[in-house]
């Protein structure tokens, strides 16, 4: 077992000129949130608290924010729909948040058994609170008081990820992934000096390690290309929780829950002077292709359209409308698979009512995506990225871009070929 790794080390490339390195002052207060993995079972909930109780042997004081044990939210859901087929919001999130309060009891007891004083608190007790949108509630205020003094106390304060309680007094469920969206929340309302979020993984990597294994770890990331990798298919961390960092200005330090190796730091400025053009690459094959052929070419129709979808609470994206010809056109885009049933529903009622030739769904697409900030002064990113799926036989079917993204929607089956040529092509690989 290695030795305690300074929260920011000597050499740290995130240490801004001139101020005192975390680490060297005399105590740092430091959020740490761990995975469901890193608490799926009794063996690992000890792990945990022997790494919290390293941390605090080592001066710090800690924070500690919990996700329900392995698998256990979706065996509620599962457990839900075998009970019955109505869900109400109110129960469903009174059911879900128990997961997480049973992981944060036990890794309570754990930290005891290890000499390290401890008490729990739910989200509600910790002082979220949310609005009422049940499954997927947003935080309003967190009043932090308890866990205030019980750190104050000399305690840690051990708090249950993703929940909070409502204006209207009741258990809401911050969404799935909502965990880190609780600790970067906390450390916030706290003014730590640094919230980890510790994963199976020893930090963001280039692309995903499990499709390419020369994948490298990013030992330092700008909000913004997080956002922007999050957003396109990169699962860590949620992407609710960088977007929170980067409007408070968080530090995020993201590592694996198994090692004490530094993992990815995430902080506002570029990482280093000689910027990458492209810094990694992302795929997500969530979502599927809907195209609606024959669209009468005049204003108002996409309004109409896309407007029933947004009522319907269709998240779309990646919209492409063709240049009409003979006075009329097609629009793709694409959703979440989950909402194929009610976007067709939708856009045939459209269809009908405009006079459009018809609507079509691909499930089977995927995105791919490169992103880096260095794309920003450099030409030719977009070209690179074309000619390479060009080479390996993988026809683009819609494009999309950012300042800091390029977007392809190709065949699911060709993606994860994608990802490697891409990798390789723009030098992302491990020397
Ligand atoms: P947790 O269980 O900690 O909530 P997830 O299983 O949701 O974590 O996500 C972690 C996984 O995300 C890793 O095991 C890794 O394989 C995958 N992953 C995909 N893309 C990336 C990337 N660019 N960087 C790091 N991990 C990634
Ligand atoms: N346990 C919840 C989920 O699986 C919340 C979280 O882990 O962030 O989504
Ligand atoms: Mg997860």
């Amino acid at each position: 077992m290695g030795g305690r790794q300074s929260v920011v080390g000597p050499g740290n490339p995130r240490q801004a000129p001139g101020t005192v390195p975390v680490a060297w002052s005399p105590v740092a207060l430091i959020v740490q949130k761990f995975g469901g993995t890193s608490v799926g079972d009794p063996e690992r909930i000890r792990e945990v608290a022997d790494h919290v109780a390293r941390t605090v042997r080592h001066g710090d004081r800690v924070v500690l924010v919990v996700s329900a044990m392995g698998k256990e939210t979706d065996e509620l859901l599962r457990l839900a729909a075998d009970v019955s087929s109505t869900h109400p919001g109110r129960e469903l999130d009174m059911l879900i948040t128990a997961g997480e309060r049973k992981a944060m009891a036990l890794v309570c007891m754990a930290l005891h058994d290890a000499g390290v004083p401890a008490d729990s608190f739910t989200g509600s007790q910790a002082g979220f609170l949310t609005d009422t949108t049940h499954g997927n509630a947003k935080i309003l205020e967190v009043r932090p008081e308890r866990v205030r003094t019980t750190v104050d106390a000399g305690r840690v304060a051990v708090v249950g990820g993703s929940q909070g309680v409502s204006t209207e007094n009741d258990v809401t469920f911050l969404g799935r992934g909502g965990s880190d969206t609780t600790a970067v929340a906390l450390a916030h309302a706290l003014g730590a000096d640094v919230c980890e979020l510790y994963t199976d993984v020893t930090g963001v990597f280039t692309t995903d390690p499990r499709l390419v294994p020369t994948a490298r770890r990013m030992p330092a990331v700008s909000f913004d290309e997080l956002l922007e990798m999050t957003a396109s298919g990169c699962p860590k961390p949620a992407m609710r929780s960088v977007e929170y960092a980067r409007t408070h200005g968080v530090r995020l330090h993201v590592r694996s829950a198994f090692t004490w190796q530094e993992g990815t730091w995430v902080d506002e400025e570029e990482p280093n002077m000689e910027q990458a053009i492209v810094s990694a690459v992302t795929h997500d094959a969530s979502e599927a292709k809907m195209t609606i052929a024959g669209v009468p070419d005049r204003p108002g129709v996409a309004g109409t359209l896309f407007r029933a979808l947004a009522d319907h609470d269709v998240n779309v994206d990646l919209i492409v409308q063709n240049v009409s010809a003979q006075g009329v056109t097609d629009i793709s885009f694409t959703v979440p698979r989950d909402d194929i049933e009610r976007t067709l529903e939708e856009t045939r009622k459209l269809v009908a009512e405009v006079g459009a030739v018809g609507v079509d769904a691909d499930p089977d697409i995927a995105r791919v995506s490169i992103v880096g900030a260095g794309m920003r002064t450099n030409p030719g990113v977009a070209a690179t990225m074309f000619e390479t799926l060009a080479d390996h036989g993988v026809n683009i079917q819609m494009i999309s871009t950012s300042a800091i993204r390029v977007s392809c929607v190709v065949a699911e089956s060709q993606v994860e070929e994608a990802v490697a040529a891409l990798h390789d092509a723009f030098d992302l690989a491990d020397a």
